[in-house]
């Protein structure tokens, strides 16, 4: 039996977009439909984060236009990956499996086939990985190549230039069920599940319209979720640190006893400055990384809800 594929796509204020990808995504079911590859119960399933342009609308019409559209919607915006996580966890009541993607056209849609020949081989969760990064800007390739690194760095299990493309079967969504975390960093989370795993290769274009959700500042606290969520090698870094500083301490004390002793002392106040401003700047950043952890903590033990879901079109609730 062919199995039922749901394309799982999340969408914030994207109604320029949308005119432009949605009639692709649709094709291409139509596509492994007609292939014989997916079951004609297969879904184009969109995520409404709370958009607060016409996004709903359009999804909206395109759910009356064709069956095989449906879309939930947020109460409100939740960020891409609890968006993410909603719908996946929607689509894995009626799919077998799921493929997570953008609505702006920039994975490419040519890899959905390689994804499904890969799960039919037996492959319950298909990474999709850059094969180049020559859309990028110098700055955003460059960061995100250091990032990779200090991820592995920190002992963190996670695929260079894999964002959130990934087909994943219904066995995997199980699994996935089970990681209750509000911090929540699917790209750290998939990995440490295990299943039989492989990759399809793509090239990443330009968005069709509209611009990014994540300017510096968010691609920064996402970086920073997906070390602290994962690793707690930045705390053993103060420890080891801490550890010097103290060495280096307790070296200098002995100079200045000898110093003393041999009544060979000046006014030490330039090193005794600079000793100062060292040590309490690396004791601010230290109580930083620390503060970030507990903060973390503070989130998860409130096990907070990550999302409600307002509306549903050509979804029968349960
Ligand atoms: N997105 C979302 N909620 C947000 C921000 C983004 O659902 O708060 C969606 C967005 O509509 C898009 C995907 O997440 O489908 C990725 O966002 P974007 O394309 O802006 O990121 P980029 O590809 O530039 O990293
Ligand atoms: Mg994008």
């Amino acid at each position: 039996m062919a199995p039922v594929l749901y394309l799982v796509i999340p969408c914030y204020n994207e109604e320029q977009v949308l005119p432009l990808t949605s009639g692709k995504f649709k094709g291409k079911l139509d596509e492994l439909i007609e292939a014989g590859k997916i079951s004609s119960k297969s879904r184009v399933m969109f995520v409404n984060d709370g958009s607060k342009d016409t996004t709903w609308d359009i999804l909206t019409s395109l759910c009356e236009e064709s069956e095989e559209y449906c879309a939930i919607s947020l109460s409100r915006n939740r960020g891409h990956q609890n968006a993410l996580i909603a719908g996946l966890m929607e689509a894995k009541k009626y799919a077998d499996i799921t493929i997570s993607m953008d609505c702006d056209g920039q994975d490419d849609i040519n890899a959905i086939t390689e994804m499904v020949d890969e799960y039919a081989k037996g492959s319950e969760i298909v990474y999709g990985v850059r094969n180049d990064r020559t859309t990028d800007s110098w700055f955003k390739r460059t960061t995100a190549q250091s990032y990779y690194k200090v991820l592995r760095g920190m002992g963190v299990d996670i695929i260079p230039d894999h964002a959130d493309y990934r087909l994943m079967s219904a066995r995997v969504l199980n699994a996935l069920e089970g990681y209750g975390e509000v911090n929540l960093f699917l790209r750290g989370i998939i990995p440490q599940l295990g299943f039989k795993q492989s990759f399809v290769y793509y090239s990443r274009a330009e968005r069709e319209a509209g611009t990014t959700h994540y300017p510096l500042s968010k691609m920064l606290s996402l970086a920073i979720d997906g070390i602290t969520s994962f690793s707690v090698r930045p705390l053993r870094l103060i420890t080891g640190f801490g550890l010097i500083v103290a060495l280096l301490s307790f070296i200098g004390i002995i100079y200045v006893l000898a110093s003393v002793i041999s009544g060979n002392y000046v006014d030490g106040w330039a090193s005794t400055t600079c000793i100062i401003c060292f040590v309490s700047g690396i004791q601010m950043i230290s109580l930083g990384v620390i503060g970030e952890y507990i903060g973390k903590i503070y989130l998860e033990t409130k096990q907070r809800p990550r999302y409600f879901i307002a509306e549903r079109k050509n979804i029968t609730e349960e």
